[in-house]
């Protein structure tokens, strides 16, 4: 029988308390009182047209991967057009949308606001950016890149 050490258990732990702490985050920058408004273009959702590819923590990959399990898929979606794998061809919506990472809330869309300045969401991106060390995340990296590790993390835990 395998066994498992505190620290491993710590860390599960971490893991699983990890998507409601991220959507704490979340729920503190839809609080804050800066003009937004998302319309669900999805413009910024087609990376191949804007250039741009939304960057997140290891807790925001373990939210949306949560999310995404939530809605019955076992795997990430493949875009053959790099838009983003959350980006549903049948709906044309997100399929994550209510935990959509805090880059999709905060950048990209000129249309819902532009670019929040960061010195207004800085103390929220040291939150993600301390729950990512806590989780042993690497730093921001991009969603495509983050995803499949973090699905195989919520798959085992
Ligand atoms: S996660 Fe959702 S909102 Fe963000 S880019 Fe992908 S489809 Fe768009």
């Amino acid at each position: 029988m395998r066994r498992r050490t505190l620290s491993s258990i710590l860390y599960l732990e971490k893991i699983r308390s990890a998507p409601d702490e991220v959507r704490k985050i979340y729920t503190a920058l839809e609080e804050r009182p800066l003009e937004r408004t998302c319309i669900r273009r999805t413009q910024c959702c087609r990376f191949q047209l804007t250039g741009e590819i939304p960057y997140i923590t290891r807790g925001e990959a373990l939210l949306a991967a949560t999310a995404l399990r939530a809605t019955g898929r076992k795997q990430l979606p493949v875009r053959s057009d790099h838009a983003c794998p959350f980006l549903s061809d049948s709906t044309n919506s997100c399929l994550i949308y209510s935990d959509r990472p805090f880059a999709c809330r905060t950048h990209y869309c000129d249309a819902a606001g532009g670019r929040r300045p960061r010195k207004e969401i800085l103390d929220l991106i040291h939150r993600l950016e301390d729950l990512d060390a806590s989780l042993n995340g690497r730093g921001p990296i991009s969603l495509p890149t983050a995803m499949p590790e973090a699905l195989s993390i919520v798959r085992s835990s």
